[in-house]
């Protein structure tokens, strides 16, 4: 039996406790959705306010040179490269996530022009799947998407596999894959790999050196609290800079945007894989969170978040017993930072938890998701989370007739 009192002694001892201070957060209300939408922190507002009040306001067209704006991309690159082990200048920051797949997904068909499939996992995000449907279908080549279970990877790989597309951690269950050993066995087989961070980057420590990934991309909105659309990132392998092709080019990636030449001629780099012009003010709402990284180590982060979904599990058993089905792996290696409990009236559970002040989102058709974000989310919050979900299954509220229509997002 886990009391409340056990879980205010956790936060007494959780060394990262005091980070929470840097969110607004709304008083009385349990946050457990920062897998999609993190909150805002005071350091996003500050550096937006900067951004709009000083660089925008005073310095006017002079910031591009004189605040640094065209660099932006590369330096926000350099700033997370850490949070997923990649090296300066291997990460740019812009677009948004499903623009960056379409990206890497286009450059890798060229690299490997000899093979004609690419597999991916039906268990995928549905903009990752529309994404490389397209990309493939306009390679010049035959290509053919191959959207098998994750679990039959092994058998789908051949010679004829010219790219493994994967997301590290499934947004509906949480279970994250063995990043290492797939992308051995896709090298194995002669295939680049490419992994979407969407649920990983902030949330787990991530490795992309370690495990030799070619390419990968992820969200700035989720766990690294960007702000809502904001600038996602993606990471190109040092060897492969120079030999992958942007296959949206623009002129701002062009190796002299200002001398206007008629023919495409790639900056070195990262800056390559630049389109249009930066985002400035989205970019500093993500500036300011990424600040926040820098205090935190991402095994502090790692500890903290098992603790916490460990807790929620066993709460969850504890006093709803046989309500809910797990979904997400109770082994710590395959989890990440979300639980996701199936129920057959996810949407109602999720509806009428919100009315009592807990955040979470509902993903069809029955799954009932729960983000652990432990830059702010407490012990205590944790528990009475719990006790809230409680008095929504006894008192059967999650049936009630006004949450039986669906709002557009869920
Ligand atoms: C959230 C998410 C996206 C969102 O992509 P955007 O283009 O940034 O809207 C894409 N893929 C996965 C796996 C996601 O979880």
């Amino acid at each position: 039996m886990i009391l409340r009192d056990d879980c205010r002694i956790m936060d007494d001892l959780d060394e990262i406790a005091s980070l929470r201070d840097e969110f607004r957060l709304n008083e009385g209300e349990i946050y457990l959705d920062g897998n999609s939408l993190g909150p805002v922190g005071e350091a996003s507002r500050r550096r937006v306010t900067e951004v709009i009040d000083v660089e925008w306001a005073r310095g006017l067209v002079r910031s591009w040179n004189s605040a640094g704006w065209m660099a932006e991309p590369t330096r926000l690159g350099d700033k997370l490269a850490p949070l997923i082990g990649a090296r300066p200048g291997e990460v740019l920051v812009a677009d948004t996530l499903t623009f960056l797949l379409a990206k890497l997904v286009g450059g890798a068909l060229e690299l490997k022009k000899d093979r004609h499939v690419v597999l991916t996992d039906v268990a995928n995000f549905h903009s990752d799947l529309y994404i490389v449907e397209a990309m493939a279908a306009r390679a010049g080549r035959p290509v053919t998407v191959k959207v098998i279970n994750r679990n039959a990877l092994d058998d789908a790989l051949d010679d004829d596999v010219a790219l493994v597309m994967l997301t590290h951690v499934d947004f509906r269950t949480g279970e994250m894959l063995d990043m290492a050993g797939i992308t051995k066995k896709a090298h194995a087989a002669g295939a680049l790999m490419l992994w979407d961070f969407a649920h990983s980057t902030g949330a787990v420590p991530l490795d992309v050196t370690g495990c030799d990934v070619d390419f990968a991309a992820g969200c700035g909105y989720k766990y690294l609290n960007g702000g809502p659309g904001a600038p996602a990132f993606l990471y190109v392998r040092e060897r492969w800079q120079g030999v992958l092709e942007n296959p949206l080019p623009g002129w701002l990636g062009h190796v002299r945007p200002f001398d206007f030449e008629l023919r495409y001629e790639p900056a070195e780099g990262m800056q390559a894989f630049v389109t249009s012009s930066p985002s400035m003010i989205a970019l500093a709402s993500l500036d300011g969170a990424l600040d926040l990284f820098e205090r935190v180590t991402m095994d502090q982060i790692r500890a903290k978040s098992l603790a916490l979904t460990d807790l929620f599990i066993a709460l969850v058993e504890d006093r709803l017993p046989g309500v809910f089905e797990l979904v997400t792996p109770r082994e710590h290696a395959t989890r990440a930072s979300q639980v996701a409990l199936r129920h057959a009236e996810g949407y109602g559970v999720i509806q009428a938890l919100s009315e009592r002040g807990v955040i979470g989102d509902f993903r069809s058709p029955d799954i009932c998701r729960f983000g652990f974000t432990p830059l702010y989310v407490r012990f205590v919050d944790v528990f009475d989370a719990v006790e809230r979900l409680v008095e929504v299954m006894d008192s059967r509220m999650y049936r009630d007739a006004r949450f039986a229509v669906r709002n557009p997002v869920t």
